[in-house]
This record gives C-alpha cells, structure tokens and sequence, in this order.
C-alpha cells in the first residue's frame, strides 16, 4: 500500500520589509565584548581584522560598546583600530542580558546601517548575534575563521565544516547587514596607538521597561574557571602525560612562567583535567606568547586552535610526532624527565642563580 506523504509547505525565504535601500548601508561594525569593564580580547583581534576589511572597503570602521561605566572601552576602541564608537553606558546594561543589550545593538544598526556587523563567537557573542539577526532579518556566519571582502562589497566569511576536513565559504548576498560571529584567537590585534583619534557618539539605551524581563539578583564568578583565550604563556598536556599526576608537572611550570595550563582532547576525554582546559577545533582557540605542547601529537583538531601562538615548544619522546612540524622549538625525550628540568632552570633564573646541570640529555630538533 503506498504511503501518504504529507505535502511539504514551500519554504519562504527572509523578506525584507518594503522596498529597501542596501546602498546606504554602509562600514564595518565590531561589537565589542566586556565583562566588568574588561573587554575580550576577542573585541581587539576583530577591531584588527575589520580594520583590514574596512580599507578594503574604503568606508569607516565602527565599533559598539555597551555595559555600565564602560567610556574607557571607548577610547581604547580607537586605540585599536576604531574610527567612530558608539558608546551606551548604562546601569541598566551593568550585566549581559539578551533582550537590553540586544535592542541597543538594533537601534545603533538601524540607525548608522553597517554592511557588515562583526562579534566575538563567545557565548554571549553567540547569542546577542543570534537575537539579532533574526530581528533584521538577515543572515548569520556563525565561528569563522577567516573574513574578507570581495569586489561587490560582499563578506566572505569562512568557518570550517566537516570536522576541519573543508573551509566553507558563506555570502549572505541578499541583505544587510552581512552579520558573522568569529572565534577568539584567530585574527591578531593591531598595535595600541594612542595616537589614533576618532569619535565618540554617546547612545541612550532608550529601553522599555518591557525589555528588561529579567533581573539579574546576583553574579557569581565560577571560581577556577581557566582563562586560556587571555594568557600570554599555556602549558598544554596530553595523553602522553600518562594519567592526572602527569598535570601537576605541567602546573608548576605554568605557575613559575605565569601561565595556564591547557590539554588535548584525548587527555579531556579521559578525565584527566576539565574541558574547560581543552584546546582545539571542539576547544578552545588560542594565541599566547608562548605554547608548551607536551605529550601531545599534533592532530590537526588540536594543531588549528593553537598554530597561532608566537611560539611553539613541543616535548614528545617520538622525533616523528607532526607537532614537531609547527614548533619553533621542539625537544625530543620524556616529559618526566624534561618538563622538571625545565621549572627548576626557570626557578634558577627567577632567582638570579645560575643554570642548573640538565638531568638527561634530551636531543632537539
Ligand atoms: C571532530 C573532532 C574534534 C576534535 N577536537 C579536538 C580538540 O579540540 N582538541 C584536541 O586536542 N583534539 C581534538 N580531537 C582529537 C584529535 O584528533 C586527537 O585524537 C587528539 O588531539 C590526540 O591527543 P594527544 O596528542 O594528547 O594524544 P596522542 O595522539 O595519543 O599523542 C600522545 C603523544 O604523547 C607522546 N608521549 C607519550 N609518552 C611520552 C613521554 N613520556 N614523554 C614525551 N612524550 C610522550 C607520544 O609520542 C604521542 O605523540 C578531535 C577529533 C575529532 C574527530
């Protein structure tokens, strides 16, 4: 007996409302990030990758900040790359709420119409994108990786898909404005010029009282949490580190450099140290100073969120590990015997004795 399939609605593309305009939109919109007047470092690495587009463009480069006593945001936005800041500070935007914030960010699109609207793909970046483009309507590039423009003004807004395997390319051809989300770590931030000038539009937050729904009783900070995106120095471990212990090597030498300590997904998945500590394509994107790959391969998954470091120390006993091929530095030999001797020279150092004798002979390649 054949089947009775039900008919299938067509499906009904965004509309805009009404005759509209695209033309008159125009410039490069970062939306930058704070929390308790501290901005992502996120905000500054895509003020300096909008810089980048908006000249390619020829057209301003603006940014939004919102919260409460957040006006320092505003020059330091200049300071970094920002031509105009539209500047809504408020009590009432002391902490992230969709709804508030959301309208805020609707208001200054509308009124100063960016072809393009760039933010963070934080959690809050995420959804304050989210809330918004679907106000516009318009169409969203969620966690890219790579932007650029194209001779039609068009966003090229890349983002990897199929587990890395391929760079998908996405236009959103027929609206403004061209809206994506990008993850932290990715692009660099331009030099702090305080020379740099630009203008400060300051923007009621002209809220109902409707739009603030929710009220925000108290804010706990999750105690422990790990900051990998902000820290200049990450000692990251892997499955070669053997179990949890192997972790407490790795701590001593991030607490002696000032760092944090990071790990592969293999070591995650283990529950040999929280994910919150995971690097890579499911983890974290980061770009300090200086990275310690330890006991860690080098699969692609966890190569793409730390290539970007300035520079790369690998520790693995097998001289044909990949990470070998990105380190700048790369020692051949067992951790358990490097890593010690590493926060013992550190240690030295930081008390002005000299170079302790090394405990094995590790090679470098
Ligand atoms: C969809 C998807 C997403 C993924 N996302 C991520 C991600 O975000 N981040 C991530 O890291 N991975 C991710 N992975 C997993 C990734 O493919 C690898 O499996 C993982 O990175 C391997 O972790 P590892 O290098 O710690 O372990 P292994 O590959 O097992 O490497 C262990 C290394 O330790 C070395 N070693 C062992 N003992 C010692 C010793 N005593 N001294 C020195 N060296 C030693 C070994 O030579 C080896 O090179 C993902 C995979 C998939 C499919």
């Amino acid at each position: 007996m054949a089947e009775k399939v039900p008919k299938r609605k067509p499906m009904v593309g965004l509309q805009p409302e009404g005759d509209v305009d695209w033309s008159s939109y125009r410039g490069v919109l970062v939306v930058v990030e704070q929390r308790s007047g501290q901005a992502k470092s996120v905000s500054w690495q895509l003020l300096g990758e909008a810089r980048r587009l908006a000249n390619r463009l020829d057209a301003p480069l603006m940014a939004l900040v919102m919260g409460s006593r957040v006006s320092h945001l505003a020059q330091e936005a200049i300071h970094r790359g920002a031509d105009r800041v539209f500047l809504c500070d408020s009590p009432e935007l002391e902490h992230y709420r969709t709804r508030p914030y959301s309208r805020v960010c609707l208001h200054v699109i509308r009124t100063y119409k960016p072809e393009i609207v760039l933010m963070g793909a934080t959690y809050t970046g995420r959804d304050l994108a989210g809330a918004i483009a679907t106000h516009l309507p318009t169409g969203l590039t969620a966690d890219s990786t790579m932007l650029d423009v194209d001779e039609n003004r068009l966003l090229l807004a890349s983002r990897p898909a199929f587990s890395e395997k391929m760079l998908a390319t996405i236009l959103c051809k027929q609206f403004k404005p061209q809206m994506a989300t990008a993850r932290a770590g990715v692009f660099e931030a331009l030099p702090r010029d305080e020379s740099r000038t630009g203008e400060i539009i300051p923007v009621p937050p002209q809220l109902k009282p409707e739009d603030i729904a929710t009220e925000v009783l108290e804010f706990l900070e999750t105690t422990g949490r790990v900051n990998l995106e902000d820290a200049n120095v990450i000692v990251a471990g892997g499955r070669g580190l053997g179990g949890p212990a192997g972790f407490r090597l790795l701590r001593e030498l991030a607490d002696e450099l000032g760092g944090v300590v990071g790990a592969s997904r293999a070591a995650v998945d283990l529950g040999w140290i929280g994910h919150d500590h995971q690097v890579g394509q499911t983890g974290t994107t980061v770009r300090p100073k200086l990275y310690f790959a330890i006991g860690i391969s080098g699969a692609v998954q966890h190569v793409v969120g730390m290539q970007n470091s300035s520079y790369i120390v690998a520790i693995n006993k097998d001289p044909q590990a990949p990470i070998f091929k990105i380190a700048n530095y790369g020692i051949v030999g067992d951790l358990f015997h490097i890593v010690p001797a590493i926060t013992e020279a550190v240690r030295r150092r930081k008390a002005g004795a000299g170079e302790p004798r090394p405990t094995s002979a590790p090679q470098t390649v």
